[in-house]
């Protein structure tokens, strides 16, 4: 961890040069307006982990205003945000009217990649009641950071003069960098945002800290005072939240680290956060594996999305009604809202067809009708038998393919119509059921159909 002094040269030293310009010319804009500007949280912490002028891609920056008159403008970071895009026309400006906060965001930029600055008024909170959103007031630095998750996240580095460079380290976030400790800043923390839960496992994994034991215990209690559960009962949750949990929950689930996280996840009984009944039972845990495993062989790219399913499997424990609300809550896409509804129904069709069928053709028309994810989530679920076939069928005979395609029936004269489904079927079925091992023997069968067909 880096010494604290003034951070500007390493910091200018870890930085692409042209973010550290950019910085600077916010800084001098912040500061002719009469403002002080910080950089804060996640940056900080990252900047000051690296080690011996390490390059750190920052692709997500915050940036704070602050020390304007307290009843003066809650608007500066709009304001500051504005006046830097009137210069770069090739970033975007969001405003999130609510809390006041900027964003600039810059897409596969030649000079800056993707970089999402966001630029906040520094504020403090008040929850009106547990897990409820925060309103926003402008303050100080202090509350602002306060406010914060994590010490560690809660870092600043002034960027404006006076005491440019200075490290702002309120709750001793430096020290915790040193002991590798993930520590709250308060013991209501989680009660106020049970996400946090989330984001102190994921730091913790990810960063390879450990979570300190009064913050465990505090973690604990939250998750055992059954807040979250009365909340949900009451229909209380407000949408953010869950929204909010659904991104660290994907966060999480779709990192390289998702196993140890869940894993860390369960042992704090974190997944009560979700529904009451969400285990990681050995059953759970092996299920999830399995697919994950099955995704990473069947679908290298993950068009799929892997993180779904993994949550799919997770949520597959709680009753169906409740399931299905719980999707909806966390606006799961509305593919997966759809497997979570058949996915119990194909399951039992399977289960009770596939042990009939004798012949591998018979099989294939059982399973090619459904998609890949929804039979990924059959399998994992049932028997080793009928796992074995959807496994067959997945990697073996969905790639089969006729000697013969519709191109060659037209090559032997027959004119294209409903006839060539019928034929094509039925090549398809015998070549898997290895009768047909030659084109000429399938050109063959072609004819005496035809015949018999017409
Ligand atoms: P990462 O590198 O994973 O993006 P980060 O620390 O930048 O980590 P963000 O989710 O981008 O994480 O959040 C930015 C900062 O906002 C955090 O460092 C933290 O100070 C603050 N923050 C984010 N979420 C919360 C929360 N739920 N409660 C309190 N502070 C939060």
């Amino acid at each position: 961890v880096a010494t604290v002094s003034c951070l500007l040269p390493s910091i200018r030293n870890s930085l692409e040069p042209s973010i550290w310009k950019l910085l600077e010319e916010i800084a001098q804009e912040a500061e002719h307006k009469g403002w002080h500007l910080y950089i804060v949280g996640g940056a900080v912490r990252d900047l000051l982990l690296t080690q011996n002028n390490e390059k750190v891609l920052l692709q997500d920056i915050d940036l704070v205003v602050d020390g304007f008159h307290r009843s003066a403008d809650v608007g500066a970071g709009v304001e500051l945000a504005s006046s830097i895009q009137k210069k770069y026309s090739n970033c975007r400006l969001s405003v999130h009217g609510e809390f006041q906060t900027a964003a600039l965001l810059w897409h596969k930029d030649p000079e800056f990649g993707s970089l999402w600055l966001d630029i906040a008024t520094s504020r403090t909170e008040f929850y009106p009641y547990p897990a409820a959103n925060p309103e926003v007031e402008a303050s100080s630095i202090r509350q602002d950071l306060y406010r914060r998750d994590f010490t560690i996240n809660a870092l600043a580095v002034r960027l404006t003069p006076p005491r440019e460079g200075e490290l702002l380290d309120f709750f001793g976030g430096i020290l915790d960098l040193k002991a590798k400790e993930v520590r709250v800043l308060h013991a209501n923390s989680f009660i106020e945002d049970p996400t946090r839960i989330y984001r102190a496992v994921r730091f913790a994994v990810r960063l390879n800290f450990e979570i300190e034991p009064q913050t465990e215990a505090y973690i604990r209690y939250a998750i055992e005072s059954g807040i979250y559960e009365k909340l949900r009962l009451k229909n209380h949750v407000a949408p953010a939240l869950t929204t909010r949990l659904k991104a660290e929950l994907k966060y999480i689930l779709e990192a390289n680290y998702w196993k140890p996280a869940l894993q860390l996840l369960s042992d704090l009984d974190a997944l009560k956060c979700l529904h009451y009944q969400v285990t990681l039972d050995e059953e759970i845990w092996w299920q999830i594996r399995c697919a994950s495993r099955w995704l990473k062989y069947l679908d290298p790219d993950n068009n799929i999305g892997h993180w779904l399913i993994r949550l799919e499997i997770l949520i597959s424990q709680i009753n169906f009604k409740e399931r299905k609300q719980l999707a909806l809550n966390l606006q799961l896409p509305k593919e997966s809202i759809e497997r979570i509804k058949i996915v119990n129904i194909l399951h039992s069709e399977l289960q009770k067809n596939l042990i009939n069928c004798q012949k591998v053709s018979e099989k294939y028309k059982q399973l090619y009708r459904h998609k890949l994810p929804d039979l990924i989530l059959v399998a994992v679920n049932s028997s080793k038998k009928i796992r074995r076939i959807i496994w067959q069928y997945l990697t073996q005979w969905s790639k089969v393919e006729t000697p013969l395609n519709g191109n060659d029936l037209k090559r032997m004269g027959y004119k294209p119509g409903p006839k060539y489904k019928v034929v094509l079927d039925k090549l398809l079925s015998l070549t898997l059921d290895g009768e047909i091992q030659s084109k000429e023997e399938a050109e063959m069968i072609v004819e005496e159909m035809m015949k018999q067909l017409n």
